[in-house]
């Protein structure tokens, strides 16, 4: 259990703890995984939670000021995206989101069997989603490499493109690397072939700038903790006329332009309205605070450790995310002799295996390179101190893992 008051990097924090100066300090450095809830989004869920009554499709007052809360996030969440708030749908998640634009346009137009392109580095929601309808036989799938660097080349996606192709699936941002996709460029030649294209922004809404109607994407999703926002909430958002073309996967009282049926969870989207308005007006000052942080870090561990490799384009990427290889030393082992830090490794127990990150082998990595790569992922309460005690720590740990090979 993680004591709160030892926390850094958390929103929570405890006055009133007796600091022990010996205590282990943690530190957290996976804001891509899920970042810390914003106290400030806390205080304005629960009355939420506590206060308020009724059903937000309710017609009486109770109902009414309930919806009125959640048209409110609906405004909030549209304008971090630059969309319409008539666009958005509330989910209980990207992965929701991811499912529902790619599953709905696929069973919308199954009759034709068409062409689904996917990119080689999408999170599972998409990458595992389109693979299923794939092996349903209600698509055919292609999926789109990646350069050496970690995006998309518009030029990968132009040689693909078709008549026969009914979506284009690109993320803005990779989780694992922080790599940014050319979205315009890829929205413009997706419509040119007739094609949606829809936009995993996870990673990337409330980090950088992202303007839907202005990069052309037709379905954006996007998630509350990766902005400080409480987990199991998000959104599918739409521009004009594109919802249209999607079928629910969730039936029932028709809510949410009856494409996702079910009651508003009203505390959760409030919450997420909230992280959204503060991500935007914050935006600006806090990634330029939480690059100079992040570059900190890297060009600190490279100054003591020999051999650190970055992995993905250093250029174009968020400003919060490292990944980075330490040539001979295990990922995992690294990784655990940084506890009490907290970073994360790309690589996944699958059917009993330990396979590497996928995202890193589509970009070319060796497996023994993926196997050494650790992600450190920063955000709006990382301090500078954070980062003293996780140089220290990861010097250490990859000295030690090292040493044990030599
Ligand atoms: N897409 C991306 C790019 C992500 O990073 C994540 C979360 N790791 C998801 C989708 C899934 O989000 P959620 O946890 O809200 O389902």
């Amino acid at each position: 259990m993680i004591d709160e008051s030892a926390v850094n990097g958390g929103a929570v924090t405890d006055d009133s703890a007796v600091v022990d100066e010996d205590a282990v300090r943690e530190v957290y450095l996976d804001y891509n995984a899920s970042a810390p809830l914003d106290e400030r989004v806390l205080q304005e869920m629960l009355p939420m939670m506590s206060g308020a009554v009724g059903n937000a499709s309710s017609v009486h007052r109770f109902g009414r000021r309930q919806a009125a809360a959640v048209d409110d996030a609906r405004e909030h969440v549209a304008a971090l995206v630059g969309g319409r708030p008539a666009g958005v749908v509330f989910t209980s998640g990207a992965t929701e989101a991811n499912n529902l634009a790619l599953q709905g346009i696929a069973a919308a137009v199954e009759a034709q069997a068409p062409r689904l392109l996917v990119s080689a580095v999408e999170h599972a929601s998409v990458s595992r989603t389109a693979r299923r309808l794939a092996d349903r036989g209600s698509v055919k799938l292609d999926v789109i490499p990646v350069a050496s660097e970690g995006f998309v080349e518009p030029t990968e996606v132009a040689e693909m493109l078709g008549g026969d192709v009914a979506a284009v699936s690109v993320m803005a941002a990779n989780s694992e690397t922080g790599v940014l996709n050319p979205v315009a460029e890829i929205a413009e030649l997706a419509h040119a072939a007739g094609a949606l294209f829809h936009c995993d922004a996870t990673q990337m809404a409330g980090r950088l700038p992202f303007d839907m109607q202005a990069l052309g994407a037709d379905l954006v999703s996007l998630s509350g903790h990766k902005i400080c926002g409480p987990t199991g909430v998000g959104a599918l958002v739409g521009a004009r006329g594109s919802l249209r073309r999607l079928e629910a996967l969730i039936h029932g009282g028709g809510h949410e332009r009856g494409l996702r049926s079910g009651s508003l969870n009203v505390a959760g989207i409030v919450g997420l309205g909230v992280a959204a308005r503060i991500a935007a007006d914050e935006r600006a000052e806090e990634s330029a605070t939480v690059a100079a942080l992040r570059d900190r870090l890297v060009s600190e561990l490279r100054a003591c450790l020999p051999a650190v490799q970055q992995n993905g384009d250093p250029a174009r990427r968020l400003p919060n995310t490292a990944n980075l290889r330490f040539v001979g030393a295990d990922a995992e082992a690294v990784m655990s002799g940084m506890d009490p830090v907290a970073v994360s490794i790309g690589s996944a127990c699958s059917a009993g295996s330990i396979e590497p990150s996928e995202v890193l082998v589509a970009m070319g990595l060796s497996h023994e390179a993926a196997f050494e790569s650790v992600r450190f992922s920063l955000g709006r309460f990382t301090t500078g101190a954070d980062i003293d005690i996780a140089v220290r720590a990861t010097v250490a740990a990859v000295e030690r893992v090292r040493a044990m090979n030599a």
